[in-house]
């Protein structure tokens, strides 16, 4: 049996503790971390700047995981669908959009998810297992190759809840982020919870600029409880206190996102709720006509309403913004993944 363990399942710090032991000089965490996610080696055979004893020691400790695109469709728009295929056989989609001078990928931090969403069709599919944070930065690495340029933001919308995976979300985040790695800015580079209060709070801790975005969709409890029953626990007041610390603590401006889908979270009520809900603290709100899901009885708003939604918020003072939908001529089981990134890659991008 091969008891090697996946050096992608590592962050960065254990990496280090892991090299310590062996009694590794430090520099050759860095070397090791740019040749897996700098330059996406898949053998420690590639690392031909390290002695050939080394890389027999690592060979027999370590494997590195790896992970190769199954199936691609690409949009009129540009935007490209992948499903990307690790290991032990279980595969997730990615996506890249591109949009002048940048280049957004969407990741996976979970081979679906549990919290069970009735809009998502990965919350519909049910959870499967969480990823390594080499198989986050993978996904990235994989579009990056297939674009053939740099990758300039990265999104944690594609399937699972990346606050339900935390270590290694943060760990890939960092990897993400470091000159060892892809070099993305961190505040190029987003994370949206379906939100889980404990994993917010950390989140602002967090020393680097990341960005935060959390799937509202209902500011009325029952309605929310009924849309996401996985986080059925979280009551909307803790929530919004946690993001009014969250700002305040981090200086960051989270986004709410709200997929409007008609008769259900688009009514007067609804807007009353949600303005009283994003009144007053430092928020940014992210509106998208729902993308119907197979099974979830869901309709997108109408025209109207979305406008009515905006020009409202709007008048409140609350930053808000309207997105079209990208790639929707390439089947996209992932309702989600198409939608919200560009929203994302822009906030982001502006603030900057
Ligand atoms: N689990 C995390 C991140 C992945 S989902 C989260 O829920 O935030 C990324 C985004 O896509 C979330 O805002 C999610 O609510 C949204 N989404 C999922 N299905 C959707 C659909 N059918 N239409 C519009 N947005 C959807
Ligand atoms: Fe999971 Fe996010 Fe989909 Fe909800 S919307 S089921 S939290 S991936």
């Amino acid at each position: 049996m091969d008891t090697r363990c996946d050096i992608g399942s590592l962050s960065r710090e254990q990496i280090a503790d892991a090299f310590a032991l062996l009694g590794l000089p430090r520099f050759r965490v860095g070397q090791v971390v740019r040749w897996l996610y700098g330059r996406g080696a898949a053998d420690f055979a590639e690392m031909t700047d390290l002695p050939a004893s080394l890389r027999d020691e690592l060979s027999r400790r370590y494997v590195v995981g790896g992970a190769e695109v199954v199936a691609r469709q690409v949009s009129e728009d540009g935007t490209r669908k992948y499903l990307v295929r690790f290991d032990d056989g279980t595969s997730v989609e990615t996506v890249g959009l591109p949009d002048g001078d940048r280049l957004t990928v969407c990741f996976s931090t979970q081979a679906g998810c549990a919290i069970g969403c009735t809009f998502c069709a990965t919350g519909r599919a049910g959870f499967t297992r969480d990823l390594t944070c080499g198989e986050m930065v993978r996904q990235v690495l994989l579009v990056a190759d297939d674009f053939g340029r740099r990758v300039t933001n990265a999104v944690a919308m594609g399937q699972g809840e990346p606050f339900a995976n935390y270590d290694a979300s943060l760990a890939a985040l960092r990897f993400l982020n470091s000159p060892d790695g892809p070099g993305i800015g961190a505040r190029h580079i987003t994370v949206s919870t379906c939100g889980l209060l404990p994993g917010i709070r950390r989140f602002g801790e967090e020393p680097e600029q990341f960005t935060l975005a959390v799937s509202l969709h209902s500011a009325v409890q029952r309605t929310r409880d009924r849309l996401m029953p996985g986080v059925r626990g979280v009551a909307l007041p803790a929530l919004r206190e946690t993001l009014v610390a969250y700002a305040e603590r981090s200086g960051r401006r989270p986004t709410l996102e709200y997929a409007l889908a008609a008769g259900v979270n688009d009514t007067d009520a609804e807007l009353d709720a949600l303005l009283a809900f994003a009144r007053g603290m430092l928020v940014h709100v992210n509106l998208i006509p729902v993308n119907p899901v197979a099974g979830a009885g869901l309709e997108r708003s109408v025209a109207d309403r979305v406008r009515l939604f905006r020009d409202t918020l709007q008048r409140a003072g609350i930053e808000v913004s309207v997105r079209a939908e990208r790639g929707s001529d390439i089947d996209a089981a992932c309702g989600q993944l198409r939608q919200r990134v560009e929203t994302d890659a822009s906030s982001a991008g502006t603030e900057a």
